[in-house]
């Protein structure tokens, strides 16, 4: 196909008369189509529910005598601890089990250091005014609390093998610069996962503060799609390696594996990050909801059980990112006015409009009753400065709706973007 920016203003003025017919077509057809956020869809909450129910509630004693309808066990139940050293490979001793929400982890850990401090020092807000990396684009519910805490957000951009890390190792001589979002397996919203280069830098920093802790939110450490999925090193142990052990705190959930806002989460730190951790928690809930634990353990006994529930998502998912990725390459491939990266897992795809028109897409596609992510959400305080981000959560709709909204969004990027080259 001819690149846009090379034809004629009359092949375009032509080019752009066909395709706003056929955005008319899309807009009179009475679509209504939401993909803004990667909820799993019913059909996935099913497959969860057949475990879930097999799993029963005969028995609220766990393997240990521990009676899970009682206070008690702040760290979580042993099994739990199990279960998610599995999935992070690593060791349960470095485990903390929570609530249904990881994010509401990080959001917490993030105030602790905010308002006591960790590692015996100050807490940050008497220090100053305290910054943040903000890996963009990134996921906005990051970027929220960042906002809410009053952190000031330093971007960096990340490309396939992960976050700038010449930037990062820049930033971080900065004594005031504390911390730093990573997503580090399938990151929302690209899907990229950081090579191991980038995990070795990461893990071997040498941060001005010492009180720099790395929110490492491993949101999809088992959500792979094709096969075996990609590589991700422990960062728990090759932190330990460089003498870093306290530099990044981890944290999972089973939203995405079980349910999404009832499933289990967790946090994998050092030994001295979990103590000041559970000294915390201890004054903020008496216990986590330990049925809820043992429910787990007994639907996904091992990582046998984890790998075939993600089978199970798989499935579902693969033809739906599949979908995507095919009509993306169908109507935009060869016309130089965008790029995209099919990822290998996680839930997200992400669309880089050239010509900096995501804003006019996403709104010719909500005209036309496509709901997409708002547009900058990916970036703090949901400004895109490029304009040229847009993000593709597939999971909720089925395939057929997925190929329209796709066939729709494509549309709308190729009028923005010959709309643009004609001015
Ligand atoms: N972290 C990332 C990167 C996510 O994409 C999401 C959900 O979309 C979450 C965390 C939320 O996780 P949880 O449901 O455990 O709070």
């Amino acid at each position: 196909m001819t690149e846009l920016k090379s034809c004629s203003a009359k092949e375009l003025e032509s080019f752009l008369e066909n395709e706003k017919r056929r955005y008319m077509e899309f807009k009179n057809s009475g679509l209504s189509i939401n993909m803004a956020r990667g909820k799993p869809s019913p059909e996935q909450l099913d497959t969860v529910e057949d475990i879930m129910e097999a799993a029963g509630t005969d028995s609220y004693i766990d393997e240990n005598g521990v009676d899970t309808r009682n206070y008690g066990e702040l760290s979580g139940l042993s099994c739990a601890k199990k279960l998610f050293a599995g999935i992070l490979v690593t060791v349960p001793e470095k485990i903390i089990i929570g609530g249904n929400s990881s994010l509401e982890l990080m959001f917490d850990f993030l105030c602790q250091c905010m308002f006591s401090g960790i590692g015996g020092h100050d807490p940050w807000v008497k220090q100053g005014k305290v910054k943040i990396i903000a890996v963009t684009p990134g996921y906005d519910r990051h970027f929220a609390i960042a906002e809410y805490l009053g952190l000031e957000m330093l971007c960096v951009p990340i490309d396939k093998n992960g976050p700038d890390m010449d930037m990062v190792e820049q930033l971080v001589r900065d004594p005031m610069v504390k911390s730093m979002f990573c997503v580090p397996k399938y990151s929302n919203p690209n899907g990229y996962t950081y090579s191991e280069e980038t995990c070795r830098r990461l893990a071997a920093l040498k941060p001005a503060a010492p009180d720099f802790r790395c929110i490492w939110d491993n949101a999809y450490v088992v959500h792979d799609l094709y096969g075996t999925g990609d590589y991700l090193p422990d960062i728990l142990s090759l932190s330990a390696e460089n003498g870093n052990e306290d530099l990044f705190v981890e944290f999972a959930s089973t939203s995405k594996v079980t349910f999404a806002g009832a499933g289990i989460s967790c946090i994998a730190a050092s030994d001295a990050n979990t103590r000041e951790i559970l000294a915390r928690m201890g004054i903020q809930i008496i216990s986590f909801d330990k049925i809820n634990q043992l429910r787990h353990v007994r639907a996904l006994p091992d990582m046998d059980a984890v790998r075939r529930q993600m089978e199970r998502h798989a499935a579902i998912l693969r033809p739906k990112f599949d979908i995507i990725a095919e009509t993306l390459e169908k109507e935009l491939g060869g016309l130089g006015i965008a790029s995209w990266y099919k990822p290998n897992g996680g839930y997200f795809i992400t669309l880089s409009v050239d010509l900096g028109s995501a804003k006019h897409v996403g709104q010719l596609c909500a005209d036309a009753g496509l709901t997409l992510t708002k547009v900058g959400a990916a970036f703090p305080y949901g400004k895109d400065p490029d304009d040229s981000v847009i993000r593709l959560a597939p999971s909720y709709p089925s395939v057929a709706e997925l190929k329209t909204a796709t066939e729709l969004l494509c549309t709308a990027v190729k009028i923005a973007a010959a709309e643009a080259l004609l001015v």
